[in-house]
């Protein structure tokens, strides 16, 4: 499914959207959740900028003349999900259940599991989207999230690491690939209970979810099944840059022990037991 490196490369391959002039926003079969608005009000509309929380981009959309802000599409990619943004497309085949036809090209949405979304909301902060991204943890490139913060929030939690990763409600993005190649780069067990990490170990960790997630987003993200952007490129993280994950039994790039697998809330996690500690 995409990760937060995945959905920001798409948010950087769509970018060009932006000052584009709405026509129409044509929905195909349903969706995770419903529009929840009239589509035909939102032409004439300008797309202003586009952003990403968590896993969401968000469309702002504008009134033309004044350029008042006037609500937004929030995107999910759910499970399956990308999103091209191209000049000319064709009619939407099987898989293609939203377009957002601009007088720049067409923002489409390709969704085989159709557990991606695409919600209007009055702004960001206000419901849908406000309790869309309510239980979303900090984003980790915000500079005004601290290792103190972070060292905070681990100690309020008894979960396993690995597991507190991926819930996401402390810090968003580090998915299964990420959390254990972020956990290897900063030496911890992923079985360690998150309250016995101490204030450097978790300093550690927040610079290395940076790292990992940095490099990630650098490469294009991860290619698992089948993600593209919308220019139709495929990641390379994985191949190119993953330290543990998917490498069991293969030599730890830092000394060599093989890497092992555990399952961990019915998630595969990768470490190396001679480098990463508890
Ligand atoms: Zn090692």
């Amino acid at each position: 499914m995409p990760e937060l490196p995945e959905v920001e490369v798409t948010r950087r391959s769509v970018i060009g959207v932006v000052g584009a002039r709405v026509l129409a926003l044509r929905m195909g079969k349903p969706l995770r959740w419903p529009l929840g608005h009239d589509p035909s009000a939102l032409a004439g509309l300008r797309v202003g900028n586009v952003a990403r929380r968590g896993k969401y981009l968000w469309f702002a959309l504008l009134q033309p003349a004044s350029g008042e802000p006037r609500g937004g599409l929030l995107w999910h990619l759910g499970m399956s999900g990308s999103l091209g943004f191209s000049p000319e497309v064709g009619d939407p085949g099987p898989h293609d259940h939203a377009d957002l036809v601009t007088d720049q090209g067409t923002l489409r949405m390709t969704d085989p599991r159709r557990f991606g979304a695409v919600v209007w909301s009055p702004s960001l902060n206000a419901d849908p989207a406000a309790k869309l991204l309510s239980r979303l943890g900090r984003e980790p490139f915000d500079l005004d999230f601290t290792p103190a913060d972070f060292h905070a929030g681990l100690q309020t939690r008894r979960l396993p690491i690995k597991q507190a990763l991926l819930a996401g409600d402390l810090v968003v993005g580090a998915g299964n690939i990420y959390a254990s190649d972020a956990l290897f780069e900063a030496g911890i067990d992923p079985r360690t209970p998150c309250h016995r990490i101490g204030p450097q170990r978790a300093a550690r960790l927040l610079a290395a979810v940076r790292l990992v997630l940095g490099e990630a987003i650098a490469a294009g993200g991860s290619t698992l099944r089948d993600f593209r952007d919308a220019h139709g490129s495929t990641g390379q993280y994985q191949d190119a840059a993953a330290r543990v994950y998917g490498r069991e039994g293969q030599a730890c790039p830092r000394c060599q022990a093989p890497i092992r697998r555990i399952v961990q809330g019915q998630r595969a996690t990768y470490f190396c037991a001679h480098c990463q500690h508890r």
